[in-house]
C-alpha cells in the first residue's frame, strides 16, 4: 500500500485518511508483518523535533506518522501538500477499539495514572463487551521497571498496543522496546486514556471543526500555556519552509 507523505519541517507525515489508516493497521496485523510504530504528530512535537535532532531521527524512523492537530493540517495546506483529514490519537484509538472488538484482536493499554487507565478500561469494556483486553498498566514506572513492563507485554501478546505516556516519552518507549515487545502495531496516543476515562472532556464538535481544540484544552488546563507557545513558533517555521520552497 503506497502512502504519500508531506514533509512538515522534515517530518514525513502520511497524507492518509482514517479509513486508509484502519486498512493499513489491519494489513499489518492480519499479514503478521514486523512490528510497526505509529506516531500521532501534532504541531508541538513536530516543532520539538525540528529543534532536536535526536527526536527528529526517532520520529522519522516511525512506520507511519499521522496528522494530529489543526496546526499540522494548516501546514499541509500552506506547503501545497494537503492532508485529507485530521487523524487524532483519540479518534484513531476509538475506531481501532471498535475494529479490534469486531476482529477479535487483543489490545493492551499502557499509560496514564493508575485510576485513569483502570477507569478507561472499564468504560471501554462497557462499550465493547466482546473486546479482548490482554492487559493494562499505568504509565508511572521507573527506568528500572521498564524491563518488567516490556516483558509483560511480550508475554501476553497483544495485537495492538496503545501507549499514553505523553509525547515524546511514549515514542521513545515504543522505538526502544518495539522489537522486544513484538507487537504488530504500537501507537503513541498522548492524553487519550484521560478522554476514554471521562476525566478530561473533548472540545465540542464545532470547536474541533474550526480547529480550535487547542483553545479548549488551554482554557481547561491553563498550565499547558508554556507548551502551547510551540504553536506560533511552529507556524513561523512552516512559513519559512514555504518561503524557501518558493525561492
Ligand atoms: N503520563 C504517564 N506517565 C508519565 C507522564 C505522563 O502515563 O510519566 C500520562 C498522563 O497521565 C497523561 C498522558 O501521559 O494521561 C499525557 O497526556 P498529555 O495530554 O500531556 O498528552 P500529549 O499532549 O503529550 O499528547
Amino acid at each position: 500500500m503506497h502512502i504519500a507523505k508531506a514533509s512538515i519541517l522534515g517530518i514525513p507525515v502520511a497524507q492518509i485518511n482514517m479509513e486508509q489508516l484502519l486498512t493499513w493497521v489491519e494489513k499489518r496485523i492480519e499479514e503478521r508483518q514486523p512490528p510497526a510504530h505509529v506516531v500521532t504528530a501534532n504541531a508541538e512535537i513536530i516543532y520539538r523535533a525540528w529543534r532536536d535532532q535526536q527526536l527528529a531521527h526517532l520520529i522519522q524512523q516511525a512506520d507511519l506518522i499521522t496528522a494530529d492537530g489543526s496546526g499540522v493540517i494548516w501546514a499541509g495546506k500552506k506547503l501545497n501538500t494537503p492532508f485529507p483529514e485530521r487523524v487524532t490519537g483519540v479518534d484513531l484509538t476509538q475506531r481501532l477499539l471498535a475494529l479490534a472488538a469486531e476482529k477479535g484482536w487483543q489490545v493492551y493499554f499502557l499509560g496514564a495514572k493508575p485510576e485513569v487507565v483502570e477507569k478507561a478500561v472499564l468504560r471501554v469494556l462497557s462499550q465493547y463487551p466482546n473486546l479482548q483486553i490482554s492487559g493494562y498498566r499505568h504509565g508511572y514506572f521507573s527506568k528500572q521497571e521498564i524491563d518488567q513492563v516490556v516483558s509483560n507485554i511480550h508475554m501476553v501478546k497483544p495485537h495492538l498496543l496503545f501507549v499514553a505516556l505523553g509525547a515524546p516519552r511514549q515514542d521513545y518507549f515504543i522505538r526502544e522496546n518495539l522489537t522486544r515487545m513484538n507487537v504488530p502495531v504500537a501507537i503513541g496516543v498522548g492524553g487519550t486514556f484521560d478522554v476514554l476515562a471521562g476525566t478530561v472532556s473533548r472540545a465540542p464538535k464545532w470547536m474541533q471543526k474550526w480547529g480550535l481544540e487547542w483553545l479548549y484544552r488551554l482554557c481547561k488546563e491553563p498550565r499547558r500555556f508554556g507548551r502551547m507557545l510551540a504553536l506560533p513558533r511552529f507556524v513561523w517555521a512552516v512559513w519559512q519552509q514555504s518561503k524557501n520552497l518558493q525561492n
